[in-house]
This record gives C-alpha cells, sequence and structure tokens, in this order.
C-alpha cells in the first residue's frame, strides 16, 4: 500500500513549515476550554481566529455557525468539478481544561517545543490535528498547480467536543444541505504508535440506560417482613447476573441480531497488529483479562458489542449491619454497539428482558439517555483505499488497520449525512490527551499534513461521482 511521496508537496511543506507552527502555537493560546464558562469568550475568539486562517487559506466560505452553546466552524472551497466527490473534514476547536497545578511542566496555553515534540493543552486533541489540514491543502495545490482542490471541501470544527457535543447532532440536522458529503473525515483520532501508522476504520456505539427498583415504600424490617416480600437489590443482582451467559455472551435475546461480523482479512490484519497483552494490562490497571469465549483482546474491544455494568447500589452501605429490606435499588448500564445494531432495538429488548426478570411488587423505572450509533467503513471502501494510500506515501511504509472501542459524534454526521466516516488522525497514545503535557510529535504532524496533501487527489481520481 505505500507509494512514493511527492517531492513538491514536501518542499513546500519545508517551506512553510516555521509559519504553520507559528500560526498553530497562536491558536493553541487561546485557552477554548467549553467546559469553564468562564472561557467561553475564548471559545469564541478560538472560533473567530480559525474562521479568519481558514479564509487566509483560500476558502471562499468561511463562517462562525452559532449553537445555543459554543460556536461552530464551517468552511467550504468547490472543486469546480461536477464530478468530484465532496468530503467533509471533522474536528473540534474546543480543549479540555489545564493548569499549570495539573502537573504540567510548562504553561499548558504558552505552546513550547522540546525534542521535537510540540506542549500544548489542544496540540493533539484537537488543534494541531484540524489544523495539518490548512497547509495540507495549500501544499495540494501547490504540487498540482490547481487553483481549488480537487474534491470539494468542506471543514465542521465544533466548539463543544469536550462538553459532551450537547447540540452538535442538532447543528448537523440544521445544516445538513449545506455540510451534505460523500465521506466524512474525521482528524480527531489516533494511530497505533509511532512505528506502526494505522487508520481506524469505525467505532462501537453507545446506549446507556438507569434502572430503579422501587419495592417497598420504605426501608423494612428483615425480621418482621423478610422471606415474604420481594427485594429490590436481590431482583437487580438477578438482572446483572442475567446480562450475560456462562461464555460471556450478552444473554439478553436478539442482542447479536443483525450484527456485521468481523471479516477474516481483518481478523488476520488485527492478529499482525504488535500487540502487547501484558502491557495492555497495565494500561488498563487490570490483572487478567475476561471476555466474550472465542475471541481475542483485540476482536471483543473493537468488533463485539457489550454489557457492563457502571453502577449498582442499594441498601445499607454504612457501618455495621442494618437489618433491612430496602425500598429501592439502582443499576446503571451501558451497551457498546457494533455496526448492525440500532440503539433504538437494542431499548425495546432491553426493556422486554428487563419487564420479564421484575417480580410482583417491584416497580421498575427504566430511563435510557440519548444514543450514539456505531459507525464502521468496509477496507474495500474507494474512500477508505484513499485515505490508506496517502498515508502510505507520507509515511513511506504499509498502513494497517484499526477500530476504536469508544464511541463518538462522527456517528451523527454519518447518520445526518448518510456518508461514510473515515478517520485521518496522526496522534499517538504517548500523546496525553486530556492529561497534562499533552503534546504533538511534530514529524507526526507533519505527516498528517502530508496525508491531507495527498488525500485530495487521490480521492479525486479514484472515486468519480456520476454528477
Ligand atoms: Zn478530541
Amino acid at each position: 500500500m505505500s507509494q512514493t511521496p511527492d517531492s513538491a508537496v514536501r518542499t513546500y511543506i519545508g517551506q512553510h513549515r516555521a509559519a504553520f507552527l507559528d500560526d498553530l502555537a497562536e491558536w493553541l493560546r487561546i485557552p477554548s476550554v467549553s467546559a469553564q464558562p468562564d472561557h467561553a469568550p475564548d471559545v469564541r475568539r478560538s472560533a473567530d481566529w480559525l474562521a479568519a486562517k481558514l479564509t487566509e487559506t483560500g476558502f471562499p466560505t468561511a463562517e462562525v455557525w452559532e449553537t445555543p452553546g459554543a460556536p461552530a466552524v464551517f468552511a467550504e472551497w468547490p472543486a469546480g468539478d461536477p464530478e468530484a466527490p465532496t468530503v467533509l473534514v471533522y474536528g473540534h476547536h474546543d480543549v479540555q481544561p489545564a493548569t499549570r497545578e495539573d502537573g504540567w511542566d510548562s504553561e499548558p496555553f504558552e505552546p513550547v517545543v522540546r525534542e521535537n515534540r510540540l506542549y500544548a493543552r489542544g496540540a493533539a486533541d484537537d488543534k494541531g490535528q484540524v489544523f495539518f489540514h490548512t497547509l495540507g491543502v495549500r501544499a495540494h495545490l501547490a504540487a498540482t498547480g490547481r487553483t481549488a482542490p480537487a474534491v470539494n471541501l468542506k471543514l465542521l470544527i465544533e466548539g463543544e467536543e469536550e462538553s459532551g457535543s450537547p447540540h452538535f447532532r442538532a447543528l448537523v440536522e440544521q445544516h445538513a444541505d449545506r455540510l451534505a458529503a460523500d465521506a466524512v473525515i474525521v482528524s480527531d483520532t489516533g494511530m497505533w504508535s509511532e512505528d506502526t501508522p494505522t487508520v481506524c476504520t469505525g467505532m462501537r456505539g453507545l446506549a446507556e440506560c438507569e434502572i430503579v427498583l422501587h419495592g417497598p415504600d420504605q426501608d423494612i424490617h428483615s425480621g418482621a417482613f423478610g422471606g415474604a416480600v420481594p427485594n429490590p437489590a436481590t431482583v437487580a443482582a438477578r438482572l446483572v447476573a442475567a446480562l450475560h451467559d456462562e461464555h460471556a455472551r450478552v444473554a439478553i435475546p436478539g442482542f447479536y441480531d443483525g450484527i456485521v461480523e468481523l471479516g477474516d482479512r481483518e481478523r488476520r490484519l488485527w492478529a499482525e497488529l504488535p500487540f502487547d497483552e501484558a502491557s495492555w494490562l497495565r494500561e488498563a490497571h487490570s490483572y487478567a483479562t475476561e471476555g466474550e469465549a472465542g475471541h481475542t483482546t483485540l476482536e471483543r474491544i473493537w468488533a463485539r458489542p457489550t454489557a457492563e455494568v457502571n453502577g449498582i447500589g442499594g441498601g445499607y452501605q454504612g457501618p455495621g449491619s442494618k437489618t433491612i429490606i430496602p425500598s429501592s435499588a439502582l443499576l446503571k448500564l451501558s451497551f457498546r454497539l457494533v455496526a448492525g445494531q440500532d440503539p433504538e432495538h437494542i431499548e425495546k429488548i432491553v426493556r422486554a428482558w428487563a419487564a420479564e426478570r421484575i417480580p410482583a411488587g417491584i416497580r421498575a423505572e427504566i430511563t435510557f439517555l440519548p444514543a450514539t450509533r456505531p459507525c464502521l467503513t468496509p477496507l474495500d471502501h474507494p474512500g477508505l483505499q484513499s485515505l490508506a494510500r496517502a498515508m502510505g506515501r507520507a509515511f513511506e511504509g504499509p498502513i494497517r488497520f484499526t477500530r476504536s472501542g469508544g464511541s463518538g459524534p462522527a456517528a451523527d454526521l454519518q447518520d445526518v449525512l448518510a456518508a461514510p466516516v473515515l478517520f485521518l488522525g496522526i496522534s499517538v497514545p504517548s500523546d496525553g490527551w486530556h492529561a497534562p503535557n499533552e503534546k504533538v510529535e511534530l514529524d507526526l504532524l507533519l505527516k498528517g499534513v502530508e496525508t491531507s496533501a495527498y488525500l485530495w487527489s487521490d480521492l479525486a481520481e479514484n472515486w468519480r461521482h456520476a454528477p
């Protein structure tokens, strides 16, 4: 999958690298912390700054889009070719909170370069990875002699990702016409490692619920009443015990209906990844692996759906004893979903499964939170092939494939725009997202620029679009 890099692209990037890094540093100095109301003016300043920079980059359209919360930035640069595919790049310009006292070796909002790494809050998550597209598109134009990109290029950079993207879906729905795209490129992810560049092909979805089980109207004496009325804590435990079978498969009827099974090729490719289970376990702060029979650890976290107990409570938990039947018990459950699973269907079958197990005298209140759908792009998708080739040229080596066990707003774009999601990220696990001393490796950041420069040509050549 590796191809020869383009010397014109590399020359252009070399010539503009210093100015690019100066600009990025200027953006990183804006503390656009969406979680803290004090920083709302900074988040706005960050959006304005980006829109101005995208105009300067050459985007004929660059707008700040309002939401009930923090503003997003939209930009568009048409290819001027009716057969060119349309691509929407997604990222975010808000950042996690950070103060020097959290354990930073330098000021989080005063970017510094040490040992070829750029340290600042947002360096990797996500300003650095949004910004590499600006130099990328310029290098693409310089190397191809074009005056507009080879694809219809759109960007949507939201301002609330670190706060859970509360208004994102509504924003995408509101502007669905202008955001319409053949593919979404998410640049808010990472790679396996510096030595193993990878493309992520999907993320799991997420459905979450809270189950409150109400028994007696108040806590009652276990001597006077115990053994003769139902105990909500016992019912909660029965539900938990019924979640999985003896092979650690989820035992809710219909749970696996329609799921997209992992193909042999992808399974083989994953098995070739340099996965060290011992160090993974250390990262997991755990002492043994456990999960669905017949699947490796990577398969379990990337390709299999789960049911987890996130919280369980009820009854007396203070010192000593208190001989009661508690009046209520609580369960918080979550389900990671894979392609083919529909959160609405999951809610229906979980409710039916629970209802069947709740005895007379116990009243269950089941609340589902807004769900996130899974997304998955098949390995043979032309856009994914282009992305892997573009990365292969930048990294001068083979690109491997991964998935992510997590869930994110990319799924909203996939759903509303009915477009596949491609993940282009150059961050590595040591970049310290959300942690002190967040950094981005400058060499990788420039590989991101280079990938972006190759990608638009490759997509346009290999994914012609009927006008
Ligand atoms: Zn992010």
